[in-house]
C-alpha cells in the first residue's frame, strides 16, 4: 500500500510511517481530535528507488568521506538530483492523487517523518522538510522533496559520524488537512519545570508558526488543574500573526489595532484545551506540550511530545514541601548513614552555580585518576580543568580552592547544572576523602553533614528554592535573551532554556580539552583532525539551537593557559598574560593557525549550519577587524553573506566603535569581563582587587552607553555576553539603553528573561503615560 491513513495506523506502524506519523496515528486512536492525514509509507519510498533502478547509484553516491566537504556537497547534490528527476511510478502518483482527493481539501501540508526517529538523535535522519498549502498539482513533487531531504549535507554527515548506514534509513512522508487556523499556540499539560499539576497554555492569533517561531508574544494562562481554576491572564501585545496568503503561502501580518491587547482564549475555550490535555496526559502516561489550533470554533490537535525539560529534583522536592535540594540529597544521605556533627566544617566561598546538595567528598588533584569520582560524589580540587568534564558531568557538586565566578569550574559547572563553590581557599585541606558534605551553590557554603537529616524542620534556605512558578515560564520579549554555551555538552540542556540563540560560544575549551596546544595538536593529528575537533564541538551547539543562531568565538585563551598544555614549552611566558597574546591578537600573529579555525567556519556553514555566526575577541581597533576580515576572505567565507562581529573589551575598541561599525560588521559584543578589568585597570583574577572589580562602574556603563547610541545610528546589532549580563542592574541598564540581546549564563536564563520583559513593559508605561 503506498499510502496508509492515520485511522490506520497503530504504534506497531513506526517502521512503516516513521516517527511523526505513528504518533499522529497514536493521538487519532486515543480519539483526539487531529487533522485529517494520510501517509506515503516508508515502503513507497524504498519501491521508488528501488524499481526505478537508481538505489545502487543513490548509496554509492553518498559512500564518501564526509570530512571532504567538497566530496560531501557534490554527492548531497547528485544524491537529491537522482531523486527528484526520477519519475514517481504512475501506480505511487494515481494511489496518492486518489487519496488526496477522498481527503476534500485544496490544500494541504507536506511533512517527512523519518523511520529512524527511534534511534537516538536521528530527527536528522531526515531534515523534516515541512511544505504548507500544497496544492494538489504540487503535491507528487513535494513528497518528492521530502524523499530528497534525506540526503542534504547536513543528514550524510550526521548519519556518516554517528555510524547510521544509509542503507538502512527510510522515510515517509505525512499529507495532512491544513487547519485555517483562527487562534493557536502550544498547552503544557502540567507544569514544564516543576510537574505540578497546573497546565501553562499559549495562545495567539492566527497559525500556529507565530507562537512556535517565537515571532509574537503570546497570552499567557495558568491554569490549576485540579480545581480549574484559571489561575493566571497574561494578555500580550500580539503584534503580528501568520495567515495564508492569496497564493496559499504562510504570511507574517499585523495584528489588526483592536484584537493586539484582546485577550485570545474564553473560559470555555481553555475548557475544552484542558479537557483534551487531560485526555493526552492519560493516554501517554506523562506531561505532554500539545500544539494545537481552533478553527471556526473546533479544537484541533497538531503534535504533542513529551515536556523534557521537568527537573526531578524539583518536582520531587516540590511534592515533599520544597527544600530545594536536588536528588542527590537522598543519595547522600544514605550513603552518610550516620549523622554527623552539621557544623565541623563550615567553608564559605564563591556560590558560582546554584542549589543544594549533600554527597561524598572526593579530593581530586591533578595526577589523580579520575575515575575514583562516583555518581554523586562532591569534586574538591584546587581547580578544575577541561579533562575534568567528564567526571565533572557525573559529580553532584563541585568546590574548588580558586577560582571566581568566569573560572573553568564556575562555568562548566553552571552549564552541566551542577551546584558549585569557587574561591573556598583550602577546601582541598580542610575536607578529606569519603567525608559527607552539604554544598549551598547559592551561598557559597560548604558544611559537613547532610542538612536534610539534621535540619529538617528548619525553614528552607530562601536561595535553595526553586524559583517561582512565573519565572519558570518562558515570557516573550523584543530583547533577545540568548545563553552563553562553553562545553558542547551542555548544549542541548542550553536549548531547552528556550533561549533566543548562543550569545557566546567559547571555543577555548574545545582546543583545551585535547591538552594539546594548537600547533602540537596539528604536529601530531595534522590540520584536518584540528578543524574536525571545533566543527565536532560547534556542531553540537549550531544543531542543538538550529535555526537559533549561535555566535561562535574564535580562539581566545591566554598563553599561560596553553602553557600548561603539551606543546605549552614553545608558548610565550608572559609577566602579564591578560595584557598579552591572547585573543585576535595571537590569531594575526599566527595567521596559519588561525585560518584552520576559519576553515572549520567554512565546512560549518558547508554542512549548512547557517546559523553559526562568527565574533572575533580582544579587538583594539578597526585595522584588527580588516586583518581578520581579509583571512575570512582568503579561506573563503565571504564577510557580506555570514553574520560576523567582535567583542567589545577593550575601552579602545569602545572608543574606536564608529570606525569599527565602518568595517562592515554585524553586531558588537560587550565582554564586560574584560571590559571592566581594562577600564578599571583591575585583574579579573586578582582576589586582592576583587572589591573593585565592579561591572556596573560608571566608566565601564559610560562606555557602553556610547557604544550602544553609535551602533544604533549605524545598523549594527549590540549584546553582552560577560558575566554581568546576569546581573538584573546590567539587564536594567542595557534594555534601557536599547541593547540587541542579552546573553547570560544558562542558569540565568529565565530570571533575565523576566527582569527584560519587566524593563520592557515599564518602557511602554513610560511611553503612553
Ligand atoms: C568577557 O570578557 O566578558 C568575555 C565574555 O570573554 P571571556 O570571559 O572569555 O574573556
Ligand atoms: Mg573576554
Amino acid at each position: 500500500m503506498p499510502t496508509l491513513w492515520l485511522d490506520d495506523i497503530g504504534a506497531d506502524d513506526l517502521d512503516v510511517v516513521g516517527g511523526k506519523a505513528a504518533s499522529l496515528g497514536e493521538l487519532t486512536a486515543a480519539g483526539l481530535p487531529v487533522p485529517s492525514a494520510f501517509v506515503v509509507t516508508a515502503d513507497t519510498y524504498r519501491s521508488f528507488i528501488e524499481e526505478s533502478g537508481i538505489d545502487t547509484e543513490l548509496f554509492e553516491t553518498v559512500d564518501i568521506d564526509s570530512d571532504d566537504s567538497q566530496a560531501l556537497a557534490a554527492a548531497a547534490e547528485r544524491a537529491q538530483e537522482l531523486i527528484l528527476e526520477t519519475d514517481t511510478p504512475p501506480s505511487v502518483r494515481e494511489d496518492l492523487l486518489a487519496a488526496y482527493d477522498q481527503m476534500g481539501e485544496s490544500d494541504v501540508a507536506v511533512r517527512s517523518s523519518a523511520t529512524a526517529e527511534d534511534l537516538p538523535d536521528a530527527s536528522f535522519a531526515g531534515q523534516q522538510e515541512t511544505y504548507l498549502n500544497v496544492s494538489r498539482a504540487d503535491l507528487l513533487d513535494r513528497v518528492k522533496e521530502c524523499w530528497a531531504s534525506l540526503f542534504t549535507q547536513r543528514a550524510i554527515y550526521y548519519r556518516q559520524e554517528q555510524g547510521f548506514s544509509h542503507v538502512d534509513v527510510d522515510i515517509a512522508v505525512v499529507v495532512q488537512e491544513m487547519v485555517d487556523a483562527e487562534k493557536s499556540g502550544v498547552m503544557f499539560t502540567s507544569h514544564p519545570s516543576t510537574g505540578a499539576p497546573k497546565a501553562i497554555l499559549e495562545a495567539a492569533w492566527g497559525l500556529g508558526e507565530a507562537v512556535v517561531s517565537g515571532a509574537v508574544s503570546p497570552d499567557n494562562y495558568i491554569v490549576d488543574r485540579e480545581s480549574g481554576e484559571i489561575e493566571e491572564v497574561t494578555v500580550a501585545d500580539k503584534k503580528v500573526m501568520c495567515v495564508r496568503g492569496e497564493d496559499g503561502e504562510t504570511i507574517e501580518r499585523s495584528v489588526p489595532e483592536e484584537k493586539r491587547t484582546e485577550r485570545v482564549l474564553s473560559a470555555d475555550e481553555i475548557e475544552r484545551l484542558l479537557a483534551i490535555g487531560e485526555q493526552v496526559e492519560d493516554h501517554y502516561g506523562e506531561p505532554q506540550d500539545v500544539e494545537w489550533a481552533i478553527d471556526d470554533d473546533t479544537v484541533y490537535v497538531l503534535q504533542s511530545r513529551p515536556i523534557t525539560t521537568i527537573d526531578e529534583g524539583t518536582a520531587d522536592s516540590a511534592d515533599d514541601g520544597g527544600d530545594g535540594t536536588t536528588d542527590a540529597t537522598a543519595a547522600g544521605v544514605a550513603d552518610g548513614g550516620e549523622m554527623e556533627a552539621p557544623d565541623a566544617v563550615r567553608l564559605t566561598g564563591i556560590g558560582s552555580s546554584p542549589g543544594t546538595v549533600t554527597g561524598t567528598v572526593s579530593i581530586v588533584t591533578k595526577l589523580d585518576n579520575l575515575d575514583k569520582v562516583s555518581e554523586g560524589d562532591i569534586i574538591v580540587a584546587e581547580m578544575t580543568t577541561p579533562d575534568m568534564v567528564p567526571a565533572m558531568k557525573r559529580a553532584a557538586g563541585i568546590v574548588t580552592d580558586e577560582g571566581g565566578m568566569t573560572s573553568h569550574a564556575a562555568i562548566v559547572s553552571r552549564e552541566l547544572g551542577v551546584p558549585a563553590v569557587v574561591g573556598a581557599e583550602d577546601a582541598t585541606d580542610r575536607l578529606r576523602d569519603g567525608q559527607t558534605v552539604t554544598l549551598d551553590g547559592d551561598m557559597g557554603t560548604v558544611e559537613q553533614g547532610s542538612s536534610v537529616a539534621t535540619e529538617e524542620d528548619d525553614e528552607p534556605e530562601p536561595a535553595a528554592q526553586p524559583s517561582s512558578e512565573h519565572s519558570r515560564i518562558k515570557p516573550m520579549t523584543g530583547t533577545e535573551v540568548k545563553v552563553n554555551v562553553s562545553i558542547p555538552e551542555a548544549a542541548e540542556r542550553a536549548a531547552a532554556t528556550g533561549a533566543d540563540g548562543v550569545g557566546l560560544l567559547r571555543i577555548e575549551h574545545m582546543i583545551l580539552s585535547t591538552d594539546k596546544t594548537p600547533a602540537r595538536y596539528v604536529e601530531d593529528h595534522g590540520e584536518r583532525a584540528y578543524i574536525d575537533e571545533i566543527v565536532e564541538g560547534v556542531r553540537t551547539a549550531a544543531e542543538a539551537f538550529y535555526p537559533r543562531p549561535v555566535r561562535v568565538r574564535t580562539l581566545d585563551a591566554p598563553s599561560d593557559e596553553f602553557r600548561q598544555l603539551q606543546g605549552g614549552e614553545d608558548e610565550p611566558s608572559e609577566h602579564n598574560p591578560m595584557l598579552g597574546y591572547r585573543g585576535i591578537r595571537r590569531s594575526l600573529d599566527r595567521p596559519g593557525e588561525f585560518k584552520l579555525e576559519l576553515r572549520a567556519f567554512q565546512r560549518l556553514f558547508d554542512l549548512g549550519y547557517d546559523n553559526v555566526e562568527l565574533m572575533l575577541p580582544l579587538v583594539t581597533d578597526a585595522e584588527d577587524i580588516l586583518r581578520a576580515k581579509s583571512l575570512m576572505q582568503e579561506v573563503g567565507i565571504d564577510p557580506a553573506k555570514r553574520r560576523w562581529g567582535v567583542m567589545v573589551e577593550t575601552p579602545a575598541s569602545a572608543l574606536c566603535i564608529e570606525e569599527l561599525c565602518e568595517t562592515g560588521l554585524d553586531f558588537v559584543s560587550f565582554g564586560t569581563n574584560d571590559l571592566t578589568q581594562y577600564t578599571l585597570a583591575v585583574d579579573r583574577n586578582n582576589g586582592n582587587v576583587a572589591d573593585r572589580f565592579d561591572e556596573l562602574h560608571p566608566a565601564v556603563l559610560d562606555l557602553m552607553s556610547q557604544v550602544i547610541g553609535t551602533c544604533r545610528e549605524n545598523d549594527v546589532a549590540t549584546s553582552i555576553c560577560g558575566q554581568a549580563a546576569s546581573k538584573p542592574e546590567m539587564v536594567q541598564f542595557l534594555v534601557d539603553e536599547g541593547v540587541t540581546s542579552i546573553s547570560p549564563n544558562i542558569d540565568a536564563v529565565r530570571d533575565v528573561q523576566h527582569e527584560v520583559k519587566r524593563v520592557e513593559q515599564r518602557l511602554l508605561l513610560e511611553s503612553v503615560r
